[in-house]
């Protein structure tokens, strides 16, 4: 495979698009070697098979807002690739969602649901919608109209969305009745929905579980745990609730949290009460974390900075793409990191990564340690396929044995001669291997 001129056509073909050229970039430098070692990838043509989508849907949502004014927006469902199952991945409500950024954002989301072990294709989807400092009703207007011209594209076995950024429980609920009422069904092709219509316990929590317990098992390989242990965790949302959650569970001590104005350290520790101020401060629909220090007057307040400076064990980006970098990367080894595991979709830069490599750091990239939301949707599929719910305990126990086959699998591609794994290495070789297989199986379609 000539790598160079891949990554030099796939530039011309996509310019701009910078998150979605470093996400392919990092994946094919990591499966080159198996690409060379099996000559079927090459002659099926693979590669550039699978870092085109089959199909990206762009559309226009109008909306009115409450003062009686018309509103447009753009919106996107990047359908990646459906080799192993219906496509399947979040959609994004931000400011910031680009049809670039969407690209990147599938395209990992391929490798990541193949290695879930779940039958679950590569999708993702959003809009340049700002939920933030919007009502209730707007939100409710702009979730339907967005529905009102998505449903045509997904169904319980062609693609199935679910949340991300700016879209949770109740944006899930607005576009899902909308979904139903047009097309008459009740099915789940939605995933994250509320517990009395077909969702599942354990899935607000699952992304940020699973983060945890992937850093759980990456521990273990040096004898290590959770207990004990102190914590950074960066953004104040769905992912960073649940880790510090299962974090405080297993016996660590959270110290901090962030937001797009600078971040909280808190000496004392972010558990109980504050964890539940964490979902009313999210709630709120405002942009910042600094009110935790007026509700938690010990803790401090550090303007525009990053928690990555903070002295901690195991580290947990849990907020965006590229919100740790090399000089934070620096930070993290030199207070004696262990243990980084990515909550975040590409929360590291390329530069920070390969400092946590070249020192040996547990680093658990995102489309491995963050599996567990969407792993936990595949299960939400399987209860609603079989019209059951489960325990909570038993959604639990599933989406533990899923983060430690997930480990395995990382293991088993990634392990260096000296015994160090390279978990980036492992999870896309272990991700890649099975969708490329499938394609094969199924010819040029
Ligand atoms: P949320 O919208 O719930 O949370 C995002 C958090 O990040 C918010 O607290 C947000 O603050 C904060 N934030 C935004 N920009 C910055 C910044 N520049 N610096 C610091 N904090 C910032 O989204 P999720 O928790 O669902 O998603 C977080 C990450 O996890 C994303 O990368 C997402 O793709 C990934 N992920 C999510 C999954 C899920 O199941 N939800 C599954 C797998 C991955 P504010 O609200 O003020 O903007």
């Amino acid at each position: 495979m000539n790598l160079e001129k891949i990554l030099s056509d796939l530039e011309n073909r996509n310019p701009g698009q910078d998150e979605f050229l470093q996400a392919v970039k990092e994946v094919l430098e990591t499966i080159e070697d198996v690409v060379k070692e099996n000559p079927k990838y090459e002659a099926a043509n693979i590669i550039e098979r699978i870092i085109e989508p089959d199909r990206i849907i762009k559309f226009k949502v109008q909306w009115v807002d409450d003062k009686g004014k018309v509103q447009v927006n753009r919106a996107f469902r990047v359908q990646f690739n459906n080799a192993i199952g219906p496509y399947k991945g979040g959609c994004r409500f931000h400011p910031s969602v680009t049809e670039g950024g969407l690209k990147f954002l599938g395209f990992e989301q391929i490798f990541k649901n193949s290695l879930t072990t779940l039958p679950m294709g590569g999708a993702k989807g959003g809009s340049d919608f700002d939920p933030k400092g919007k009502s209730q009703a707007e939100i409710m207007r702009f979730c339907h109209a967005f529905m009102a011209e998505l449903y045509k594209y997904i169904g319980p076995d062609t693609d199935i969305p679910a949340g991300d950024i700016g879209v949770g429980g109740r944006e899930i609920g607005y576009m899902y009745g909308m979904y139903k009422k047009l097309v008459g069904e009740h099915t789940g092709v939605f995933t994250g929905k509320g517990r009395n219509w077909g969702g599942s316990l354990i899935r607000p929590e699952a992304t940020g579980f699973g983060a945890v317990f992937f850093a759980e098992e990456m521990l273990k390989t040096r004898g290590e745990g959770i207990a004990g242990k102190t914590a950074c965790v960066s953004g104040f949302g769905n992912v960073s609730w649940g880790a510090i959650t299962k974090l405080n569970q297993l016996g660590a001590k959270v110290v901090t949290i962030s937001g797009p104005d600078g971040y909280v350290y808190d000496p004392d520790g972010i558990s109980g009460e504050k964890i539940e101020y964490l979902l009313e401060l999210r709630a709120s629909n405002q942009d910042i974390v600094k009110p935790y220090t007026y509700e938690f007057p010990n803790a401090q307040f550090f303007e525009g900075k990053r928690p990555w400076e903070v002295k901690c064990d195991m580290a947990f980006p849990c907020a965006i793409q590229n919100e740790l970098n090399a000089e934070d990367a620096q930070n993290l080894v030199d207070n004696g990191v262990l243990a980084v595991s990515e909550g975040a979709n590409m929360p590291c830069t390329p530069e920070a990564m390969n400092i946590f490599l070249k020192n040996k750091i547990l680093y658990g990239p995102g489309k491995a340690a963050n599996a567990g939301g969407v792993a936990t949707s595949g299960l939400e599929q399987t209860q609603n396929a079989m019209k059951l719910n489960w325990q909570k305990e038993e959604v639990e126990e599933k989406l533990h044995d899923i983060m430690k086959n997930i480990h395995e699998a990382c293991v088993k591609y990634g392990k260096e001669e000296d015994g160090f794994v390279n978990y980036v290495k492992g999870s896309n070789v272990a991700g890649f291997i099975k969708v490329a297989d499938a394609m094969i199986d199924q010819g040029v379609i």
